[in-house]
């Protein structure tokens, strides 16, 4: 089976890696992607797939706050972080968890390869190596991705997961180099 044109090689990306206009209001870097990654993906030839984004699917594209953007950068997203742990958002994100790793799992049993899955660092959600909590940025996964890594090492995978900020631009490309090269 599948043996056409596709390369069989795929990244997970956090959506606003792909969208911009998912990123919670007055914290959004680019006008619309984060070319620096995407454009080495492209020269790659790897498959893209963008996983949801699990705030906007929790809590709306306000977070459930129209004035979120007037409280520092790091008490809202530990606001944030602390709705995503309620039980209404976090029967929404085991969904989102199942289908992500519904896809991982089809693609992993035929052979193809998950070069990786790239979370935002200080993200509440989406945190890889910091996320935010309790008004700082702190060591430690988002609520997505910490149930995600759970479940994927649950099912014995053992996938990298890399972590980038938007604000740290050539980290971002030389971990991604890093992470293509492995
Ligand atoms: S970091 Fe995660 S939750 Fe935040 S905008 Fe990006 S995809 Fe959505």
């Amino acid at each position: 089976m599948f043996q056409d044109n596709r390369g069989k090689r795929i990244i997970f990306l956090a959506h606003c890696v792909c969208n911009q206009n998912s990123i919670s209001d007055g914290t959004a870097t680019f006008s619309g992607t984060n070319e620096t990654v995407l454009r080495l993906l492209l020269d790659a030839k790897i498959g893209i797939v963008q996983l949801p984004c699990p705030e906007m699917n929790c809590l709306g594209l306000d977070r459930g706050d129209k004035e979120g953007a007037n409280r520092p950068l790091l008490e809202e997203n530990s606001r944030i972080r602390n709705a995503l742990i309620q039980t209404d958002a976090k029967r929404i994100l085991e969904l989102l968890v199942q289908q992500a790793s519904f896809q991982i799992k089809e693609y992993i049993h035929y052979g193809f390869e998950i070069i990786g899955i790239i979370g935002i660092n200080r993200s509440p959600s989406c945190g890889i190596n910091t996320t935010s909590k309790d008004n700082a940025e702190v060591e430690g996964k988002g609520v997505f991705f910490e149930m995600l890594a759970e479940e994927l090492s649950r099912c014995g995978f053992n996938i990298p997961i890399l972590g980038i900020k938007d604000s740290e631009p050539e980290q971002t490309k030389e971990s991604i180099i890093r992470l293509l090269n492995e």
